[in-house]
C-alpha cells in the first residue's frame, strides 16, 4: 500500500480523497495555489506545499511543480480527483517514469476514452451500444450530408476531444449542416486545439443515465448500478440520482453487465464511468469518464461502497474489495450541486462567506470545503458544496431532501441552493417525469419566479 499521497487538486474532492487516505492510515500532501493558501484541504493534509500562483495553468495543471512536491515530500503516489490533470494520460506517463503511482487508469485507457471517436470504436467493438452517427472524423462537408442523410435529421456534430458540453452543435436539416460543422470545429478549435469532430445522431427526449464501473487492471471488473443526470443545464449536470428512476433492476443488471464485461475485456484499471442516453428502452453509448465523478457519491449512498477507497486499493495492486455478487442497491440517493452563483442568472459569486450552516440528521451528506469567514477565489469552478441525501425509497429521499434544504444556510455569496427548493417541490420532478430538455426549457419558461430567486 501508498505510504504518502499527493492530492492535486482543490475543494470538495481535495478532501473526499484526504478523508479516504486518512481512514486506510495513508498519510497526505496537499498542494495548492497562493489563492488557496487558507483551503480546508490545506488545514487538513499532513503537508502542504505551494505549487504556483492563483491560474490553475500555472498551479493545479503544472505539471513539474507536482513532480516536485512529490520527489520533496517523498510522495508515493498522486491522486489527481477530477477535471485539472485527472484524463490528462502524458501526466500519468510522467508520473510513471518518476516512479510515483497514478492513482487512476492507465495511460492508454485515459487516451482511447479521451478521444471520443476513438473511445466509440471501443465502446462499439467491447458490444457496448452506441449512438448511431460517422465511424470516425467527419473532414468534409459533403461527407457530413451523406452520414446525415443515412442517419436522419437532426444531427449533432460533436467534437472529438469534446468537454464539459462544448464543441457540440444541432443541425436541424441539411441547410443548417455546414455552419454546424464550422461553428463546432472552431469552438473547438478554440477548446481544446483540435478541431476533429464527428457526428451523431441527436437523440430528442433522452436521458443521461451513466453507469459507474471499477475495475483492478487484472481483468477483474463490476459495475455498481447507474446513476440518472437528466436535470442539466448547458448539457452540464445539476442534480443526479441513483437508481434512475425509470429503471428496473432487470435492465440495470443488463446495462452493468454489459459495461462491466467490457472493462474485464480492456483490464481497466480504477473507476470510470460509462455514460449513455437513454430513449424509448434503448442505452447510447456517448463516453466514458476515467476518473472520479462530481456524482459518485450517489453511488456510494445507495451501494455504501467506498469509491476512492477502491480507487487507491487497486492502483496500489491490491484486488477490489467486493465481487458483483457482494453488492447491491439499497434505497434511492440524490445529489444536488450547490455552486456560487446567481440562482436565476447563473453569475458566478465569488467572495466571502459569512455565515454558513450545512444541514444534518440521518441520510445526509455534505461535501464541501467551505467555511464561515472563508472567501470563495474567483479564480477556479464555482461549486461549494454538494449535498446528498439518502432514502430508503425515492420518496423518502425527496422529502428528506426538501428538508436538508431548507436547513442549508450559506450567507455573503449567492448560491443555487433557491433553484435546488423548488425543483425539490416540482410536480414533474417528483415524479421523475423529466429528460436532458427538461431544466432548461423549466428555466427558459421562467420556473423559478422573482421572488425565490431573490
Ligand atoms: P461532454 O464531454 O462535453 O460533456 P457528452 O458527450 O458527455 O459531452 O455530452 C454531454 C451532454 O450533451 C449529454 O449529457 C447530453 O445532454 C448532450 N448530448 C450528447 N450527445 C447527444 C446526442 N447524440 N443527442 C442529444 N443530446 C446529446
Amino acid at each position: 500500500m501508498f505510504e504518502k499521497i499527493l492530492i492535486a487538486n482543490r475543494g470538495e474532492i481535495a478532501l473526499r480523497i484526504l478523508r479516504a487516505a486518512k481512514e486506510l492510515g495513508i498519510a497526505t500532501v496537499a498542494v495548492h495555489s497562493t489563492a488557496d493558501a487558507d483551503a480546508m484541504h490545506v488545514r487538513l493534509a499532513d503537508e502542504s506545499v505551494c505549487i504556483g500562483p492563483p491560474s490553475a495553468r500555472d498551479s493545479y495543471l503544472n505539471i513539474p511543480s507536482i513532480i516536485a512536491a512529490c520527489e520533496i515530500t517523498g510522495a508515493d503516489a498522486v491522486h489527481p480527483g477530477y477535471g485539472f490533470l485527472s484524463e490528462n494520460a502524458r501526466f500519468a506517463e510522467v508520473l510513471a517514469h518518476h516512479g510515483i503511482g497514478f492513482i487512476g487508469p492507465k495511460a492508454e485507457h485515459i487516451r482511447i476514452m479521451g478521444d471520443k471517436i476513438e473511445a466509440k470504436r471501443t465502446a462499439k467493438r467491447l458490444g457496448i451500444p452506441c449512438v448511431p452517427g460517422s465511424e470516425g472524423g467527419i473532414t468534409d462537408t459533403d461527407e457530413a450530408k451523406r452520414v446525415a442523410a443515412e442517419i436522419g435529421y437532426p444531427v449533432l456534430v460533436k467534437a472529438a476531444s469534446g468537454g464539459g458540453g462544448r464543441g457540440m452543435k444541432v443541425a436541424q436539416s441539411e441547410a443548417e449542416l455546414e455552419e454546424a460543422l464550422n461553428l463546432a470545429r472552431t469552438e473547438a478549435k478554440a477548446a481544446f486545439g483540435d478541431d476533429a469532430v464527428y457526428l451523431e445522431k441527436y437523440l430528442t427526449t433522452p436521458r443521461h443515465i451513466e453507469v459507474q464501473v471499477l475495475g483492478d487492471g487484472q481483468g477483474n471488473a463490476v459495475h455498481l448500478a447507474e446513476r440518472d443526470c437528466s436535470l442539466q443545464r448547458r448539457h452540464q449536470k445539476v442534480w443526479e440520482e441513483g437508481g434512475s428512476p425509470v429503471i428496473d433492476a432487470g435492465v440495470r443488471e443488463e446495462i452493468g453487465g454489459i459495461c462491466a464485461r467490457a472493462m474485464q475485456e480492456l483490464r481497466y484499471l480504477g473507476a470510470g464511468t460509462v455514460e449513455f442516453l437513454y430513449e424509448d428502452g434503448r442505452f447510447y453509448f456517448i463516453e466514458m469518464n476515467t476518473r472520479i465523478q462530481v456524482e459518485h457519491p450517489v453511488t456510494e449512498m445507495i451501494t455504501g461502497i467506498d469509491l476512492v477507497n477502491e480507487q487507491i486499493r487497486v492502483a496500489a495492486g491490491l484486488p477490489l474489495s467486493v465481487t458483483q455478487d457482494d453488492i447491491s442497491v439499497s434505497g434511492h440517493a440524490i445529489e444536488c450541486r450547490i455552486n456560487a452563483e446567481h440562482p436565476a442568472t447563473f453569475r458566478p459569486s465569488p467572495g466571502l462567506i459569512t455565515y454558513f450552516h450545512p444541514p444534518g440528521g440521518l441520510g445526509v451528506r455534505v461535501d464541501s470545503a467551505v467555511f464561515q469567514g472563508y472567501r470563495i477565489p474567483p479564480h477556479y469552478d464555482s461549486l461549494i458544496g454538494k449535498l446528498i441525501v439518502h432514502g430508503r425509497t425515492r420518496n423518502e429521499c425527496l422529502m428528506r431532501l426538501r428538508r436538508a434544504l431548507d436547513e442549508f444556510v450559506v450567507d455573503g455569496v449567492d448560491t443555487t441552493l433557491p433553484l435546488f427548493r423548488t425543483l425539490v417541490r416540482n410536480a414533474e420532478v417528483q415524479a421523475g417525469a423529466y429528460d436532458i430538455h427538461w431544466l432548461e426549457r423549466f428555466l427558459e419558461e421562467g420556473g423559478l419566479d422573482a421572488q425565490t430567486a431573490g
